[in-house]
């Protein structure tokens, strides 16, 4: 399961900044996922909650920010929402290669008291 690795990824960020920072506890992770990822939500949380196990992160609440698709155009200098099949600009009807968001997969903040 493509969801397993990535979890495992995330939560190797999550122990390098705890050790960094010194925390003693964890209560919240917050994680940015763009919609172009492909990422299945349950299956992640699934993840999250196995590889959590014994952890200093069990039980802790992981929020999930999900990050709409855009791109950004050339032409006209405006960012617009794309879709998967579609990234036209909706001004001037050119392509766009210029994808700004849609692709995150990161840790955004990890909050919890440190030592
Ligand atoms: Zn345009």
């Amino acid at each position: 399961m493509h969801e397993v690795s990535i979890v495992s990824d995330m939560l190797n960020i999550v122990y390098e900044n705890v050790q960094l920072h010194n925390m003693k506890s964890i209560n919240k992770i917050v994680i940015k996922v763009g919609e172009f990822t492909c990422i299945n939500e349950s299956s992640l949380r699934f993840a999250y909650e196995c590889l959590c196990k014994n952890t200093i992160c069990e039980n802790v609440k992981l929020e999930i920010k999900k990050i709409k698709a855009s791109a950004y155009c050339n032409n006209c200098r405006k960012i617009f929402n794309i879709s998967y099949t579609n990234r036209v600009c909706p001004i001037c009807n050119k392509f766009s290669k210029n994808v700004v968001t849609g692709d995150e997969l990161t840790v955004d903040s990890i909050e919890g008291e440190q030592k």
